[in-house]
């Protein structure tokens, strides 16, 4: 993969290309997988999952699995699988046939969990879950035996058999690996390997009502698949034993081996599926992909691009050591990929009307932009320029603070493409508030140039009153206040940011973004990048989503405050 090319090896590339050269990879060819629990939409962290075993299969020449990892029937959705797939799909990852399903599984699992019980290394164990907790020992005393833990073969094939029909109740009994209740890995202490479930599984239907547990259905999962590299997060660590235990049953004739890498964190996000569907279920968002959301739906709503995620998950790399990535650096990798992509097109959020009373009123002149001007080869469009102009209220002050270069009276900006112009006087309501500027151009500075080499100091974008689209423009920002939510106050809850969205109903923007459509980057010139809204945006009445500032501005004041 390219954007790989220029770095050190990583450690699970350190690790790929010694099994290769070792002669420990079956056939030579890499094998990994991403493993989702399809209970949630995939969020930032998961991207950084996606992107390491997708490349590390595209650079060794092998494949990577899509494995829906469907175990747990109460809390898993369809619609969440074509997220799954469509949010893989969109970064540029793809698993050809090689879509799998856990519960493809289910009968090799339960013939082996049979075979394991002929054996004498699997036991249906009568504890209840909390004695079960009792019998398990702590971090610093062994486990107990269970009272049911010699319960002789034919009992447990017979209890078992009867758990797989439905006789008993959810609770009553689970299947035990026999391994070692001293273990100083609690994840030895005889693992439960099945428990009965009465729910209805989306793929499996009413078949089963005893689920494998993901100890013993990932590691097989795995084999199956003949995976080489199983890579998942550092809280697996302390399974790797029963991994390890569950790959070497006997008859299991390919061994996967797991290796962790440091998870995603970024500050200002939550990255639990969990508490992302607390805040979907309870309103705090619109929903999935909510633009706010640090889901791979909500940040492509957002305006988010494949290439800058992709970009900001390698700058982050892969380590064993967990850590805290600031979400700047996202944010940063944002704006360099939208720097060079982003159509410049002029906005006025907060629209003040201007007269330019020397200018004929039926005139109407076009400008030429250029799409981008960091790209040589830029398209361009054309802007209409007219006697009344939108600006932004905050480019005009009546009395001007020092240091105030921008509109005021007698004195004189240039609008951007087009004029200079000096403000002569204002009109307003009762309230007080300016309804209407009144401006004189000056001809000779058409194009914006000095015609004598006056200097103006500011520049003002605009648009033409009777030559722009009305439209609502969404200006997001962080869904959090803290860096790491609910760590001071307890409560994520407590730190959502109340101003992480303000509509604005009725901005105005030139003419040229009635041309754009969702997927297309934008940038507003002065006001940010932004995007159109993929669902709520119509013709006649679009939607923009603020993708990011264009600079940092949660940087520069933290700076200010000297934090
Ligand atoms: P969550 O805690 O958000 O529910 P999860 O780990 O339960 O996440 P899975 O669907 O089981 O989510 O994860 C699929 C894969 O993505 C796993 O291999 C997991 O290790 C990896 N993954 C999950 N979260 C992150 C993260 N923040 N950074 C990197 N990889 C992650
Ligand atoms: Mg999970």
């Amino acid at each position: 993969m390219a954007e790989l090319a220029n770095r050190p090896l990583n450690f699970i590339e350190k690790i790929i290309e010694d099994d290769l050269r070792n002669g420990r990879v079956p056939n030579n060819e890499i094998v990994t997988r991403f493993p989702p629990e399809p209970n949630g939409y995939l969020h930032i962290g998961h991207i950084k999952s996606i992107a390491l075993n997708f490349s590390l299969a595209r650079k060794y020449g092998g494949r990577c699995h899509l494995r829906l990892d469907d175990t747990n029937p109460a809390k898993e959705e369809n619609e969440y699988i074509d997220a799954i797939k469509d949010d893989i799909h969109w970064l540029g990852f793809d698993w050809g046939e090689h879509e799998y399903y856990a519960s493809d599984y289910y009968d090799q699992l339960y013939q082996i969990a049979v075979r394991l019980i002929r054996e004498g290394k699997a036991y249906v164990d009568s504890l209840s879950a909390e004695e079960m907790k009792e019998y398990r020992g702590t971090l610093t005393e062994p486990g107990k035996n269970s009272p049911d833990r010699d319960r002789s073969i034919e009992e447990n094939l017979r209890l078992f058999e009867e758990m797989r029909q439905g006789k008993h109740p959810e609770g009553s009994y689970t299947l035990r690996a026999k391994i070692d209740m001293a273990s100083p890995n609690i994840n030895m202490r005889d693992p439960a390997l099945y428990r009965i479930k009465f729910a209805h599984h989306p793929r499996t239907g009413d078949k089963w009502c005893i689920y494998p547990m993901y100890d013993f259905t990932h590691p097989i999962s795995d084999a199956i698949e003949g995976i080489t590299h199983s890579i998942c997060t550092l809280e697996f660590e302390d399974h790797r034993p029963a991994y390890d235990w569950a790959t070497s049953i006997d008859g299991i004739d390919h061994t996967p081996h797991q290796y962790e890498f440091a998870r995603l964190n970024i500050t200002y996000c939550l990255m639990s599926k969990r508490k992302l569907l607390y805040l979907v279920n309870n309103n705090f968002v619109s929903g999935w992909d909510d633009p706010r959301m640090p889901t791979v739906a909500g940040i492509r709503r957002r305006g988010y691009s494949p290439e800058a995620m992709l970009d900001f998950v390698n700058r982050v790399g892969v380590a064993k050591v967990e850590g805290m990535v600031d979400f700047s650096l996202m944010e940063f990798c944002v704006r360099e990929d939208l720097n060079k992509r982003a159509k410049r097109l002029m906005a006025v959020l907060d629209p003040v009307e201007v007269v330019i009373d020397n200018y004929p009123e039926d005139k109407v002149e076009y400008f030429e932009a250029e799409d981008n001007p960091e790209d040589e080869n830029s398209a361009k469009h054309s802007v209409a320029f007219s006697r009344h102009i939108y600006i932004e209220r905050e480019d005009f002050m009546e009395n001007p603070v020092k240091g105030y270069h921008r509109l005021y009276i007698g004195n004189e900006v240039r609008l951007k493409y087009a004029y200079f112009i000096t403000a002569t006087s204002i009109e307003k309501d009762e309230s007080g508030r300016i309804t209407l500027i009144h401006a004189d151009y000056d001809p000779l500075s058409r194009g914006g140039d000095s015609p004598d080499g006056r200097k103006v100091k500011g520049t003002s974008h605009w648009v033409s009153k009777d030559h722009c689209i009305r439209a609502e423009v969404r200006q997001y920002d962080k869904l959090f206040k803290a860096e790491i939510p609910g760590e001071a106050t307890g409560n994520y809850l407590d730190d959502i940011n109340p101003d992480s969205l303000i509509v604005i109903n009725d901005a105005a923007i030139e003419e040229e973004a009635a041309k754009a459509k969702p997927g297309d980057y934008l940038q507003f010139i002065r006001n940010g990048y932004y995007c159109v809204d993929s669902k709520d945006s119509a013709e006649g009445k679009m939607v923009f989503n603020r993708t990011c500032t264009l600079k940092d501005s949660w940087a520069k004041q933290k700076a200010k405050m000297g934090l």
